[in-house]
Protein backbone atom coordinates (compact mmCIF):
# COMPACT_ATOMS: atom_id res chain seq x y z
CA UNK A 1 0.00 0.00 0.00
CA UNK A 2 3.38 2.07 0.06
CA UNK A 3 1.79 4.02 -3.24
CA UNK A 4 -1.48 4.51 -2.48
CA UNK A 5 -1.26 7.65 0.23
CA UNK A 6 2.51 8.55 0.68
CA UNK A 7 3.56 9.70 -2.92
CA UNK A 8 3.96 13.48 -2.56
CA UNK A 9 4.25 15.76 -6.00
CA UNK A 10 6.48 19.08 -5.42
CA UNK A 11 10.28 18.46 -6.15
CA UNK A 12 11.55 15.36 -6.59
CA UNK A 13 15.21 14.38 -5.99
CA UNK A 14 17.44 12.57 -7.95
CA UNK A 15 17.71 8.72 -6.99
CA UNK A 16 20.89 6.62 -8.06
CA UNK A 17 21.04 3.62 -5.69
CA UNK A 18 17.33 3.68 -4.57
CA UNK A 19 14.47 2.11 -6.59
CA UNK A 20 10.91 2.16 -4.97
CA UNK A 21 7.73 -0.19 -6.78
CA UNK A 22 10.00 -1.02 -9.69
CA UNK A 23 8.36 -0.81 -13.21
CA UNK A 24 10.25 -4.15 -14.50
CA UNK A 25 9.99 -8.20 -13.50
CA UNK A 26 12.84 -9.92 -12.61
CA UNK A 27 14.73 -11.92 -15.32
CA UNK A 28 14.18 -15.66 -14.95
CA UNK A 29 10.12 -14.71 -15.18
CA UNK A 30 11.13 -14.25 -18.45
CA UNK A 31 13.42 -17.33 -19.10
CA UNK A 32 10.65 -19.18 -17.57
CA UNK A 33 7.49 -17.98 -19.86
CA UNK A 34 9.91 -18.44 -23.07
CA UNK A 35 10.99 -22.23 -21.54
CA UNK A 36 7.29 -22.75 -21.66
CA UNK A 37 6.65 -22.34 -25.23
CA UNK A 38 8.57 -25.28 -25.98
CA UNK A 39 6.46 -28.25 -26.72
CA UNK A 40 7.08 -30.42 -23.55
CA UNK A 41 9.76 -28.81 -22.17
CA UNK A 42 10.01 -28.26 -17.91
CA UNK A 43 11.43 -24.62 -17.57
CA UNK A 44 13.74 -25.33 -14.31
CA UNK A 45 15.00 -22.60 -11.99
CA UNK A 46 18.81 -23.11 -10.46
CA UNK A 47 18.46 -21.43 -7.16
CA UNK A 48 16.68 -21.40 -4.35
CA UNK A 49 12.82 -22.46 -3.85
CA UNK A 50 11.81 -18.94 -2.82
CA UNK A 51 12.78 -17.78 -6.71
CA UNK A 52 11.01 -20.71 -8.34
CA UNK A 53 7.70 -20.00 -6.68
CA UNK A 54 7.60 -16.60 -6.63
CA UNK A 55 8.24 -17.01 -10.94
CA UNK A 56 5.81 -19.67 -11.07
CA UNK A 57 3.11 -18.22 -8.85
CA UNK A 58 3.17 -14.87 -11.05
CA UNK A 59 3.19 -16.57 -14.27
CA UNK A 60 0.33 -18.32 -12.67
CA UNK A 61 -1.58 -15.78 -11.55
CA UNK A 62 -1.45 -13.88 -14.90
CA UNK A 63 -2.34 -16.31 -17.05
CA UNK A 64 -4.72 -18.52 -14.65
CA UNK A 65 -3.28 -21.47 -15.46
CA UNK A 66 -0.88 -24.18 -13.31
CA UNK A 67 2.59 -23.01 -14.29
CA UNK A 68 5.09 -26.62 -14.13
CA UNK A 69 8.45 -25.68 -13.55
CA UNK A 70 11.18 -27.45 -11.20
CA UNK A 71 14.11 -25.81 -9.17
CA UNK A 72 17.06 -27.42 -7.88
CA UNK A 73 16.28 -26.17 -3.97
CA UNK A 74 19.45 -24.39 -2.87
CA UNK A 75 20.67 -24.73 0.50
CA UNK A 76 23.13 -23.46 2.37
CA UNK A 77 25.33 -26.14 1.36
CA UNK A 78 24.69 -25.64 -2.22
CA UNK A 79 25.04 -21.73 -1.43
CA UNK A 80 28.41 -22.35 -0.43
CA UNK A 81 29.93 -25.00 -2.05
CA UNK A 82 27.76 -24.25 -5.51
CA UNK A 83 24.54 -26.49 -6.86
CA UNK A 84 26.29 -28.94 -9.19
CA UNK A 85 24.93 -32.20 -7.09
CA UNK A 86 21.53 -29.99 -6.59
CA UNK A 87 21.34 -29.80 -10.70
CA UNK A 88 22.26 -33.22 -11.18
CA UNK A 89 20.04 -35.15 -8.89
CA UNK A 90 16.70 -33.16 -10.68
CA UNK A 91 18.18 -33.96 -13.91
CA UNK A 92 17.61 -37.71 -12.88
CA UNK A 93 14.29 -37.08 -11.19
CA UNK A 94 12.81 -35.14 -13.57
CA UNK A 95 13.39 -37.13 -16.56
CA UNK A 96 12.38 -40.01 -14.60
CA UNK A 97 9.68 -38.72 -13.10
CA UNK A 98 7.97 -36.08 -15.48
CA UNK A 99 9.60 -37.37 -18.97
CA UNK A 100 9.90 -34.00 -20.63
CA UNK A 101 11.62 -33.83 -23.89
CA UNK A 102 13.94 -30.99 -23.02
CA UNK A 103 14.57 -29.28 -19.04
CA UNK A 104 15.33 -25.52 -20.15
CA UNK A 105 17.60 -24.52 -16.84
CA UNK A 106 18.24 -20.65 -15.88
CA UNK A 107 20.25 -19.17 -13.00
CA UNK A 108 18.96 -16.88 -10.46
CA UNK A 109 21.18 -13.97 -8.96
CA UNK A 110 22.42 -16.77 -6.59
CA UNK A 111 23.49 -19.64 -8.62
CA UNK A 112 24.78 -16.41 -10.94
CA UNK A 113 26.60 -15.46 -7.99
CA UNK A 114 28.03 -18.70 -7.09
CA UNK A 115 29.70 -18.69 -10.54
CA UNK A 116 27.75 -21.81 -11.10
CA UNK A 117 28.82 -23.20 -14.89
CA UNK A 118 25.59 -24.95 -16.51
CA UNK A 119 27.03 -25.72 -19.77
CA UNK A 120 30.11 -27.92 -17.79
CA UNK A 121 27.34 -29.58 -15.72
CA UNK A 122 25.14 -30.10 -18.12
CA UNK A 123 27.82 -31.84 -19.84
CA UNK A 124 28.80 -34.10 -16.58
CA UNK A 125 25.42 -34.64 -16.72
CA UNK A 126 25.27 -36.74 -19.66
CA UNK A 127 28.78 -38.29 -18.99
CA UNK A 128 26.86 -39.50 -15.94
CA UNK A 129 24.38 -40.61 -17.97
CA UNK A 130 21.32 -38.26 -16.58
CA UNK A 131 20.07 -37.61 -19.61
CA UNK A 132 18.11 -39.91 -22.00
CA UNK A 133 18.65 -40.52 -25.41
CA UNK A 134 16.95 -38.61 -27.69
CA UNK A 135 16.58 -35.61 -24.46
CA UNK A 136 18.17 -32.30 -23.83
CA UNK A 137 19.27 -30.11 -21.20
CA UNK A 138 19.32 -26.50 -22.24
CA UNK A 139 20.61 -23.61 -20.55
CA UNK A 140 20.08 -19.73 -20.47
CA UNK A 141 22.35 -17.42 -17.96
CA UNK A 142 19.49 -14.32 -16.35
CA UNK A 143 21.21 -12.88 -13.37
CA UNK A 144 17.85 -10.09 -12.34
CA UNK A 145 20.49 -8.03 -11.21
CA UNK A 146 21.34 -7.07 -14.78
CA UNK A 147 18.36 -7.89 -16.96
CA UNK A 148 14.55 -8.01 -16.12
CA UNK A 149 11.69 -10.41 -17.96
CA UNK A 150 12.40 -9.03 -21.20
CA UNK A 151 15.85 -10.10 -21.05
CA UNK A 152 15.31 -13.22 -19.89
CA UNK A 153 12.55 -13.99 -22.36
CA UNK A 154 15.42 -12.94 -25.42
CA UNK A 155 18.44 -15.14 -23.24
CA UNK A 156 15.99 -18.10 -23.68
CA UNK A 157 14.70 -17.29 -26.87
CA UNK A 158 18.53 -17.21 -27.95
CA UNK A 159 19.23 -20.30 -25.98
CA UNK A 160 16.61 -22.18 -28.06
CA UNK A 161 18.71 -21.02 -31.49
CA UNK A 162 21.93 -22.17 -29.90
CA UNK A 163 20.91 -25.48 -28.98
CA UNK A 164 18.50 -26.26 -31.47
CA UNK A 165 18.42 -24.64 -34.91
CA UNK A 166 20.60 -26.26 -38.07
CA UNK A 167 21.31 -25.52 -41.14
CA UNK A 168 21.02 -28.64 -43.15
CA UNK A 169 21.04 -26.75 -46.95
CA UNK A 170 22.90 -23.37 -48.39
CA UNK A 171 19.02 -23.08 -50.59
CA UNK A 172 16.65 -21.49 -47.78
CA UNK A 173 12.80 -22.81 -47.95
CA UNK A 174 10.58 -20.14 -49.66
CA UNK A 175 7.75 -19.34 -48.53
CA UNK A 176 8.40 -20.23 -44.84
CA UNK A 177 9.28 -17.87 -42.17
CA UNK A 178 10.44 -17.69 -37.96
CA UNK A 179 9.05 -15.13 -36.15
CA UNK A 180 9.85 -14.28 -32.55
CA UNK A 181 7.16 -12.94 -31.22
CA UNK A 182 8.48 -11.11 -28.22
CA UNK A 183 6.82 -11.58 -25.04
CA UNK A 184 3.25 -11.17 -25.79
CA UNK A 185 0.03 -12.94 -24.95
CA UNK A 186 -0.70 -17.01 -26.07
CA UNK A 187 -4.00 -15.01 -27.90
CA UNK A 188 -1.14 -12.70 -29.39
CA UNK A 189 0.88 -15.39 -30.56
CA UNK A 190 -2.26 -17.01 -31.66
CA UNK A 191 -2.88 -14.14 -33.94
CA UNK A 192 0.56 -13.71 -35.12
CA UNK A 193 -0.10 -17.28 -36.62
CA UNK A 194 -3.48 -16.17 -38.05
CA UNK A 195 -1.94 -13.34 -39.56
CA UNK A 196 0.76 -14.95 -41.32
CA UNK A 197 -1.27 -18.04 -42.61
CA UNK A 198 -3.50 -15.37 -44.10
CA UNK A 199 -0.94 -13.96 -45.96
CA UNK A 200 -0.13 -16.98 -47.73
CA UNK A 201 2.88 -17.97 -45.75
CA UNK A 202 4.27 -21.00 -43.65
CA UNK A 203 5.47 -20.02 -40.20
CA UNK A 204 7.82 -21.29 -37.46
CA UNK A 205 6.82 -19.26 -34.64
CA UNK A 206 9.39 -19.54 -31.33
CA UNK A 207 8.14 -19.91 -28.48
CA UNK A 208 4.42 -20.26 -29.08
CA UNK A 209 2.68 -20.55 -26.04
CA UNK A 210 -0.68 -20.68 -27.29
CA UNK A 211 -2.16 -24.23 -26.20
CA UNK A 212 0.25 -23.79 -23.52
CA UNK A 213 -1.21 -21.07 -20.89
CA UNK A 214 -4.46 -20.93 -22.87
CA UNK A 215 -5.71 -24.37 -22.69
CA UNK A 216 -9.43 -25.19 -23.08
CA UNK A 217 -10.49 -27.29 -19.78
CA UNK A 218 -10.63 -30.61 -20.53
CA UNK A 219 -11.10 -31.87 -16.96
CA UNK A 220 -8.01 -33.12 -17.27
CA UNK A 221 -4.74 -31.88 -16.48
CA UNK A 222 -1.90 -32.37 -18.80
CA UNK A 223 1.27 -31.96 -17.43
CA UNK A 224 2.64 -31.16 -21.18
CA UNK A 225 -0.34 -29.31 -23.13
CA UNK A 226 -0.40 -29.80 -26.65
CA UNK A 227 0.94 -26.32 -27.72
CA UNK A 228 4.83 -25.11 -27.94
CA UNK A 229 7.01 -25.21 -30.78
CA UNK A 230 8.68 -28.54 -31.34
CA UNK A 231 12.11 -29.41 -31.51
CA UNK A 232 11.94 -30.22 -35.26
CA UNK A 233 10.19 -27.08 -35.88
CA UNK A 234 13.36 -25.35 -33.46
CA UNK A 235 15.75 -27.40 -35.87
CA UNK A 236 13.85 -26.43 -38.78
CA UNK A 237 14.20 -22.40 -38.20
CA UNK A 238 17.96 -22.70 -39.54
CA UNK A 239 16.59 -23.64 -42.88
CA UNK A 240 13.80 -21.09 -43.54
CA UNK A 241 14.02 -18.03 -45.48
CA UNK A 242 13.95 -15.35 -43.02
CA UNK A 243 12.87 -14.19 -39.31
CA UNK A 244 10.94 -11.46 -38.07
CA UNK A 245 11.67 -10.51 -34.74
CA UNK A 246 9.23 -8.42 -33.09
CA UNK A 247 10.58 -6.08 -30.40
CA UNK A 248 14.41 -5.76 -30.55
CA UNK A 249 14.71 -6.35 -26.72
CA UNK A 250 13.02 -9.48 -26.68
CA UNK A 251 13.27 -10.81 -29.99
CA UNK A 252 16.55 -8.88 -31.33
CA UNK A 253 19.32 -11.28 -29.86
CA UNK A 254 18.14 -14.54 -30.89
CA UNK A 255 17.54 -13.37 -34.58
CA UNK A 256 21.05 -12.24 -34.35
CA UNK A 257 21.73 -15.67 -33.72
CA UNK A 258 20.13 -17.52 -35.91
CA UNK A 259 21.51 -15.35 -38.77
CA UNK A 260 24.79 -15.95 -37.31
CA UNK A 261 24.77 -19.68 -36.77
CA UNK A 262 22.53 -21.02 -39.79
CA UNK A 263 22.51 -17.73 -42.37
CA UNK A 264 18.94 -16.84 -42.13
CA UNK A 265 18.73 -13.34 -42.78
CA UNK A 266 16.40 -11.65 -40.56
CA UNK A 267 14.38 -8.06 -40.00
CA UNK A 268 14.04 -6.73 -36.49
CA UNK A 269 10.68 -4.73 -36.40
CA UNK A 270 9.17 -2.67 -33.21
CA UNK A 271 6.25 -5.46 -31.72
CA UNK A 272 3.14 -5.06 -33.93
CA UNK A 273 0.58 -3.01 -31.68
CA UNK A 274 -0.99 0.13 -33.52
CA UNK A 275 -1.52 1.05 -36.89
CA UNK A 276 1.92 1.37 -37.71
CA UNK A 277 3.93 -0.93 -36.54
CA UNK A 278 1.10 -3.68 -37.80
CA UNK A 279 1.78 -1.79 -41.28
CA UNK A 280 5.64 -2.62 -40.90
CA UNK A 281 5.27 -6.22 -40.22
CA UNK A 282 3.01 -6.85 -43.08
CA UNK A 283 5.05 -4.69 -45.20
CA UNK A 284 7.73 -7.58 -44.34
CA UNK A 285 5.75 -10.62 -44.54
CA UNK A 286 4.96 -9.54 -48.12
CA UNK A 287 8.78 -9.23 -48.98
CA UNK A 288 7.87 -13.24 -48.87
CA UNK A 289 4.85 -14.11 -50.65
CA UNK A 290 5.26 -12.65 -53.98
CA UNK A 291 4.34 -9.08 -52.74
CA UNK A 292 0.16 -9.53 -52.06
CA UNK A 293 -1.71 -8.51 -48.83
CA UNK A 294 -5.14 -10.41 -48.86
CA UNK A 295 -8.21 -9.15 -48.81
CA UNK A 296 -9.21 -9.58 -45.12
CA UNK A 297 -6.23 -8.26 -43.97
CA UNK A 298 -7.04 -5.07 -46.14
CA UNK A 299 -10.58 -5.38 -44.67
CA UNK A 300 -8.84 -5.15 -41.32
CA UNK A 301 -7.26 -2.32 -41.50
CA UNK A 302 -9.58 -0.26 -42.96
CA UNK A 303 -11.81 -1.28 -40.23
CA UNK A 304 -8.99 0.00 -37.74
CA UNK A 305 -9.21 3.64 -39.73
CA UNK A 306 -13.02 4.16 -39.35
CA UNK A 307 -12.12 3.34 -35.99
CA UNK A 308 -10.00 5.94 -35.06
CA UNK A 309 -12.03 7.93 -37.50
CA UNK A 310 -14.92 7.42 -35.01
CA UNK A 311 -12.95 7.70 -31.98
CA UNK A 312 -10.83 10.60 -33.03
CA UNK A 313 -12.55 13.13 -31.32
CA UNK A 314 -13.10 12.08 -27.87
CA UNK A 315 -8.96 11.03 -28.10
CA UNK A 316 -7.60 14.33 -28.94
CA UNK A 317 -5.38 16.52 -26.31
CA UNK A 318 -6.05 13.52 -24.00
CA UNK A 319 -2.50 12.54 -21.84
CA UNK A 320 -1.38 8.99 -20.90
CA UNK A 321 1.49 7.61 -18.31
CA UNK A 322 2.72 4.24 -18.75
CA UNK A 323 4.86 1.54 -17.62
CA UNK A 324 6.20 -1.67 -18.88
CA UNK A 325 8.74 -3.10 -21.21
CA UNK A 326 10.38 -1.31 -23.77
CA UNK A 327 9.44 -3.31 -26.84
CA UNK A 328 5.41 -2.71 -25.48
CA UNK A 329 6.17 1.19 -24.49
CA UNK A 330 7.46 2.01 -27.87
CA UNK A 331 4.63 0.51 -29.89
CA UNK A 332 1.63 1.93 -27.61
CA UNK A 333 3.20 5.20 -27.60
CA UNK A 334 3.08 5.05 -31.26
CA UNK A 335 -0.69 3.91 -30.95
CA UNK A 336 -1.11 6.67 -28.75
CA UNK A 337 0.53 9.07 -31.14
CA UNK A 338 -1.42 8.14 -33.77
CA UNK A 339 -5.09 8.59 -32.51
CA UNK A 340 -3.43 11.96 -30.55
CA UNK A 341 -3.48 11.13 -27.01
CA UNK A 342 0.32 12.22 -25.93
CA UNK A 343 2.17 9.43 -23.94
CA UNK A 344 3.14 12.13 -21.19
CA UNK A 345 4.83 9.56 -18.91
CA UNK A 346 6.78 6.83 -19.87
CA UNK A 347 9.06 4.53 -17.51
CA UNK A 348 10.59 0.85 -17.56
CA UNK A 349 13.24 -0.53 -15.34
CA UNK A 350 14.38 -2.81 -17.87
CA UNK A 351 17.39 -1.67 -19.56
CA UNK A 352 18.20 -2.12 -23.25
CA UNK A 353 20.09 -0.29 -25.66
CA UNK A 354 18.12 2.37 -27.80
CA UNK A 355 14.71 2.73 -25.66
CA UNK A 356 15.46 6.22 -25.61
CA UNK A 357 16.10 6.70 -29.15
CA UNK A 358 13.33 4.58 -30.38
CA UNK A 359 11.26 6.49 -28.57
CA UNK A 360 12.32 9.87 -29.30
CA UNK A 361 11.91 8.48 -33.08
CA UNK A 362 8.15 7.86 -31.71
CA UNK A 363 7.07 11.02 -30.18
CA UNK A 364 8.79 12.91 -33.01
CA UNK A 365 8.16 16.72 -32.28
CA UNK A 366 6.38 15.95 -29.23
CA UNK A 367 9.27 14.56 -27.43
CA UNK A 368 10.27 18.00 -25.97
CA UNK A 369 6.77 17.56 -24.31
CA UNK A 370 7.29 13.81 -22.98
CA UNK A 371 9.42 12.57 -19.83
CA UNK A 372 10.95 9.49 -20.69
CA UNK A 373 12.91 7.24 -18.33
CA UNK A 374 14.62 4.23 -18.28
CA UNK A 375 16.89 2.30 -15.42
CA UNK A 376 17.12 1.78 -11.69
CA UNK A 377 15.05 5.21 -10.63
CA UNK A 378 12.74 4.90 -13.48
CA UNK A 379 10.07 3.72 -10.90
CA UNK A 380 6.10 3.32 -10.55
CA UNK A 381 7.45 5.80 -7.72
CA UNK A 382 8.86 8.46 -10.04
CA UNK A 383 5.85 8.28 -12.38
CA UNK A 384 3.10 8.95 -9.09
CA UNK A 385 5.02 11.93 -8.27
CA UNK A 386 4.98 13.41 -12.46
CA UNK A 387 1.19 12.80 -12.05
CA UNK A 388 0.88 14.50 -8.87
CA UNK A 389 2.82 17.62 -10.26
CA UNK A 390 0.70 17.29 -13.59
CA UNK A 391 -1.90 14.62 -14.04
CA UNK A 392 -2.94 12.41 -16.62
CA UNK A 393 -6.35 11.39 -18.04
CA UNK A 394 -4.92 7.83 -18.28
CA UNK A 395 -3.10 5.02 -17.47
CA UNK A 396 -1.55 1.92 -19.35
CA UNK A 397 0.40 -0.51 -17.53
CA UNK A 398 0.28 -3.81 -15.21
CA UNK A 399 -1.58 -4.55 -11.99
CA UNK A 400 0.53 -2.52 -10.06
CA UNK A 401 -0.64 1.14 -11.53
CA UNK A 402 -3.72 0.46 -9.55
CA UNK A 403 -2.81 2.19 -6.61
CA UNK A 404 -2.02 5.31 -8.67
CA UNK A 405 -5.30 4.95 -10.54
CA UNK A 406 -7.37 4.91 -7.04
CA UNK A 407 -5.25 7.19 -5.22
CA UNK A 408 -5.29 9.81 -8.14
CA UNK A 409 -8.82 9.12 -9.90
CA UNK A 410 -6.80 7.94 -13.05
CA UNK A 411 -9.03 5.19 -15.02
CA UNK A 412 -6.21 2.43 -15.60
CA UNK A 413 -6.07 0.22 -18.45
CA UNK A 414 -4.08 -2.77 -17.48
CA UNK A 415 -1.78 -4.06 -20.21
CA UNK A 416 1.90 -6.13 -19.98
CA UNK A 417 2.41 -8.17 -17.36
CA UNK A 418 1.73 -8.90 -14.83
CA UNK A 419 -1.99 -8.50 -14.40
CA UNK A 420 -2.90 -10.16 -11.10
CA UNK A 421 -6.52 -8.57 -10.61
CA UNK A 422 -8.31 -9.31 -13.96
CA UNK A 423 -9.15 -12.51 -15.97
CA UNK A 424 -9.59 -13.11 -19.23
CA UNK A 425 -6.73 -10.70 -20.37
CA UNK A 426 -4.81 -13.62 -21.87
CA UNK A 427 -7.33 -14.68 -24.94
CA UNK A 428 -7.25 -11.54 -26.26
CA UNK A 429 -5.05 -10.22 -28.83
CA UNK A 430 -3.20 -6.86 -28.99
CA UNK A 431 -0.92 -7.37 -32.07
CA UNK A 432 -2.49 -6.80 -35.33
CA UNK A 433 -5.17 -4.04 -36.73
CA UNK A 434 -7.51 -6.69 -34.82
CA UNK A 435 -5.46 -6.14 -31.49
CA UNK A 436 -5.07 -1.96 -32.02
CA UNK A 437 -9.66 -2.28 -32.32
CA UNK A 438 -9.84 -4.10 -29.18
CA UNK A 439 -6.99 -1.66 -27.46
CA UNK A 440 -8.41 1.68 -28.33
CA UNK A 441 -11.98 -0.16 -27.55
CA UNK A 442 -11.10 -0.37 -23.94
CA UNK A 443 -9.10 3.09 -23.77
CA UNK A 444 -12.24 4.94 -25.43
CA UNK A 445 -14.70 3.01 -22.72
CA UNK A 446 -12.98 4.47 -19.31
CA UNK A 447 -12.76 8.09 -21.34
CA UNK A 448 -16.65 7.94 -22.12
CA UNK A 449 -16.95 6.33 -18.12
CA UNK A 450 -15.15 8.41 -16.49
CA UNK A 451 -17.61 11.25 -18.40
CA UNK A 452 -20.89 9.57 -17.64
CA UNK A 453 -19.14 9.02 -13.84
CA UNK A 454 -18.48 12.63 -13.72
CA UNK A 455 -20.66 14.85 -15.86
CA UNK A 456 -23.74 17.18 -14.09
CA UNK A 457 -27.23 15.48 -14.60
CA UNK A 458 -28.25 17.79 -17.66
CA UNK A 459 -24.95 16.66 -19.55
CA UNK A 460 -25.47 13.07 -18.99
CA UNK A 461 -26.59 11.51 -22.26
CA UNK A 462 -27.73 8.52 -23.62
CA UNK A 463 -26.24 8.32 -26.79
CA UNK A 464 -22.26 9.98 -26.90
S1 LIG B 1 15.43 -11.03 -8.32
FE1 LIG B 1 16.94 -12.72 -8.11
S2 LIG B 1 16.69 -13.42 -6.00
FE2 LIG B 1 14.86 -12.22 -6.49
S3 LIG B 1 13.34 -13.70 -7.24
FE3 LIG B 1 14.45 -12.92 -9.03
S4 LIG B 1 16.08 -14.38 -9.37
FE4 LIG B 1 15.35 -14.72 -7.27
Amino acid sequence: MTLLRHTRGGEIAERHALTINPAKTCQPIGAMYAALGIHRCLPHSHGSQGCCSYHRSTLSRHYKEPVMAATSSFTEGSSVFGGQANLHQAISNIFTVYQPDVIAVHTTCLSETIGDDIPQIAEKAAELGLIPEGKYVIHANTPSYVGAAPTGFANMTSAMVKYFSESTSPTKTAGRVNVIPGWVEPADMREIKRIVAAMGLDLILLPDTSDVLDCPQTGIHEMFPKGGTTIDQLRATGDSCATIALGPVCSGPAAKELTAKCGVRHATLPLPIGLEATDQFILELRKHNGGYVPQEIADERGRLIDLITDMHQYFYHKTAALWGDPDQLVSLSQLLMTVDILPKYVVTGTPGKKFLKRMADVLEDRKTDVEVRQGPGADLFLLHQWIKNDPVDLLIGNTYGKYISRDDGIPLVRHGFPILDRVGHQYFPTVGYRGAIRLLEQILDVFLQRQDDDCPEEQFELTM
